[in-house]
């Protein structure tokens, strides 16, 4: 399957499994999007959704929050991730955006990205949901599905993730594919233990096809006789070599013969371990 098949499967398939793709955070204009965004960075969703209501009804308004300093923010979102940072961040963006643009939200990318506390994620899901502009943000979740469904090729940085998979489908379905990807990562291809079983991208899937193709657990070795054991050699051993495969990823290997097909006696498992993106 090529990387556009598996693009096009993979939207196919999220569409029938998420029929409702859009943000989880709570807001009723551009304003209050700006701030649950700014908010959620390194923090859930539920979190910054417990805080909005209060944070909003003290500063119903851009402007009345331009009018205020990072302490009196603080107060309402102490219960989020790095409140001090978010608290100046959001003070210092209102008074931005009453000084510098009238009190109105910029929907331009690179005027929100001046912002303080706004970078390029932030800007692109302000832009692709207040405003419908096509823009295509890469958070944790879109990183490391697509790096696991095989989207993206070589895909280090945010950036090149973002440049392949603009490349891969036309920009009507960016903001859609955004939040598809964010809720799959959310709910099923999650980071720790991704759900494969029940996934419905697993035929497309790069990830899960590697984790096939692993050998099957062997119930024939001795752990008495040593730690890990090589079948090409037939040889047990305790002090394993390292050896890293053509993905980049470090494997055990047989400090004889160097091979990465080697077992854990004590588990029967194959050590070999698939490249993962567990950001
Ligand atoms: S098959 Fe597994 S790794 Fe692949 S997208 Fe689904 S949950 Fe993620």
């Amino acid at each position: 399957m090529t990387r556009t098949d598996r693009a096009a499967f993979t939207l196919d398939v999220l569409r029938q499994h998420i029929p409702a793709p859009q943000t989880e955070l709570c807001y009723e204009n551009p304003y209050e999007l700006l701030v649950a965004v700014v908010l959620s960075a390194q923090c859930t969703d539920a979190r910054v959704n417990l805080v909005t209501p209060q944070l909003f009804e003290a500063f119903p308004t851009v402007e009345a929050m331009a009018e205020v300093d990072a302490d009196a923010i603080f107060a309402h979102i102490r219960s989020v991730s790095y409140p001090n940072n978010k608290a100046r961040h959001l003070a210092g963006a209102a008074r931005r955006i009453v000084d510098v643009y009238g009190g109105e939200v910029p929907r331009d990318l690179e005027a929100l990205q001046t912002l303080p506390g706004v970078g390029r994620k932030t800007a692109q899901v302000v832009a692709s949901v207040a405003f419908d502009i096509a823009a295509l943000p890469v958070d944790t979740h879109v990183f490391r599905v697509t790096n696991r469904i095989g989207l993206v090729r070589k895909a280090d940085t945010v950036v090149k993730v973002e440049r392949q998979l603009k490349a891969l489908w036309p920009s009507e379905v960016w903001g859609e594919a955004h939040h598809l990807l964010i809720l799959h990562g959310r709910y099923t291809c999650t980071a720790r233990k991704p759900r494969c079983e029940v996934c419905p991208v697993a035929p497309a899937c790069l990830y899960y096809e590697r984790l096939r193709a692993l050998p099957p657990p062997r119930h024939d070795l001795d752990p008495k006789k040593g730690r890990y054991y090589a079948p090409a050699s037939d040889h047990y051993f305790d002090e394993p070599a390292l050896k890293t495969d053509r993905y980049g990823t470090p494997q055990i290997a047989d400090p004889r013969t160097h091979s990465m097909n080697v077992y854990d006696t004590r588990t029967g498992l194959s050590t070999r371990k698939v490249p993962d993106f567990r950001v």
